[in-house]
């Protein structure tokens, strides 16, 4: 087959589902054939690679030349990318062809998808649950076929919660392997671009593409290139997997629990030694992450003042006035909360009460994992306390919605990589993800037992 018949048939099941779904925000089906036809120039000519012609959606946080790149906000409802993410440029050059951009949280904020302006996503496995969030368009587009992997990116839990919501694999790498040049920031320090797919084999492929160095992202980290496929079909009996008695606790439902338990007995007949281990700063996680991330989010997101690129007010008096009708216009009530958060913290007389101290907590919550690696290779747990809510369940309740990631964030405080991977169903019949924590660079064995499961 193709990459032209191939792109087609995800292109035409995607105008058939996508109706319901609103898993993209931007399809252009001529522009995804001309890919796929120079895809398969690049097929004939001996020049590809495993990745060459197969599709793949892009998250709507990534620029990519030519295509609309919203991040899920009316801020850049106009902004069509002129250059290319280092992400996009890579998957390109791998000859992926893009199949559209993907709906998203406004600026990556939300667990939910529901904070996009362009509406929520629907859960393919039930229509009334979300897909989670932020990359919730492209766990849904996974999970519904409509493309065979996405882009997504990984700020406290965006890439592991909606892949556990829609029953799919997605992994954040350790920060700094993946670039973030193009990629739209949100909380600098954190954030990190992953790839989703339905499995631990297929997101080692495309984590080779994406992974390397990028002299234009000033925390990209320069090492020899690995391929992450070399450790799949590795045995896992010698592995010692820590469980953190702090997330088998309250506030985990039993339905996600019997899920992952059944799954850690499957490890155990392979051979898995489980161990006790604890991290006891974890339960700081949350409110720290809402400290540092709307610090870093108010000050990234100064860019947008209506001057340079995206909406502006149609009317007003003054430079100044112009800027507080673009900016009221322009975002949607959560990304204005965090910013009013992120400056609070941020001002001079809060700044050692909030912004300090959880800088301090934030390496506490590093110092505990690798405490808890002198005893074990791998963390597991679930990804989330329970499955996909309901549309419109948790959305005036903010403080709900940020405990959605409470097993996800220390992972990005810390800046370790995280994967979750399905393993089976919940409460009404919704998916069900572990959670694979590995050391700084553990993406390997951590495909490796993702795999061997699978
Ligand atoms: N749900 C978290 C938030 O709203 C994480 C989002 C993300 O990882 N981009 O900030």
């Amino acid at each position: 087959i193709s990459s032209a018949e191939l792109t087609q048939i995800f292109i035409d099941r995607t105008k058939a589902l996508n109706p319901k779904l609103n898993a993209f925000i931007t399809l252009d089906e001529e522009k995804s054939l001309t890919r796929a036809k120079q895809a398969d120039e690049m097929l004939a000519s001996g020049r590809s690679t495993p990745l060459t012609g197969i599709p793949i959606a892009q998250k709507d946080i990534f620029c990519a030349q030519g295509w609309l790149t919203t991040c899920g906000s009316k801020m850049l409802s106009n902004f069509v990318s002129p250059y290319d993410a280092t992400v996009v440029a890579r998957l390109n050059q791998a000859g992926m062809v893009n199949l559209g951009k993907t709906n998203m949280d406004e600026f990556a904020m939300g667990s939910s998808n529901e904070t996009s302006y362009y509406g929520p996503v629907k859960n393919p496995w039930d229509v009334a649950a979300v897909p989670g969030g932020s990359s919730g368009g492209s766990a849904s587009a996974v999970a519904a076929r409509m493309a065979p992997a996405a882009t997504g990116s990984d700020t406290g839990g965006s890439i592991r919660q909606p892949a556990a919501f829609c029953g799919i694999s997605g992994i954040k790498p350790t920060y700094g392997l993946v670039s973030r040049y193009g990629m739209i920031a949100f909380a600098s320090s954190f954030d990190q671009g992953g790839p989703m797919a339905k499995s631990a084999e297929d997101l080692a492929l495309l984590l080779n593409a994406m992974v390397g160095f990028d002299e234009r992202d000033s925390t990209s980290l320069q090492r020899e290139p690995e391929d992450y496929t070399r450790a799949l079909e590795k045995p896992v009996n010698q592995l010692r997997i820590g469980l953190p008695r702090e997330f088998f606790s309250e506030g985990l439902s039993a339905d996600v629990a019997r899920a992952i338990e059944a799954a850690f007995a499957e490890y155990r007949k392979l051979g898995v030694t489980f161990v006790d281990i604890s991290l006891p700063v974890s339960n700081l996680a949350i409110p720290v992450y809402y400290v540092l991330a709307p610090a870093e989010a108010s000050s990234n997101l100064s860019r947008f003042d209506g001057v340079r690129y995206g909406h502006r007010a149609a009317e007003y008096r003054d430079l100044e006035d112009m800027y507080s009708k673009t900016r009221s216009q322009g975002f949607g009530a959560e990304v204005k909360r965090r910013i009013l958060i992120g400056t609070y913290v941020l001002s001079h007389g809060y700044y050692d009460a909030y912004y300090l101290k959880a800088q301090k907590l934030r390496r506490l919550i590093a110092n505990d994992f690798q405490e808890a690696f002198k005893q074990c290779d791998l963390i597991m747990g679930p990804t989330s306390p329970a499955v996909a809510f309901d549309l419109g369940e948790k959305n005036d309740d903010p403080i709900q919605m940020y405990l959605s990631d409470i097993y996800t964030s220390g992972v990005n405080l810390a800046g370790l990589p995280g994967m979750s991977i399905p393993v089976g169903f919940g409460e009404k019949n919704r998916p069900v993800g572990l959670h694979i924590v590995g050391n700084y660079f553990q993406e390997s064995l951590m495909m490796n037992v993702a795999h061997a499961y699978q």
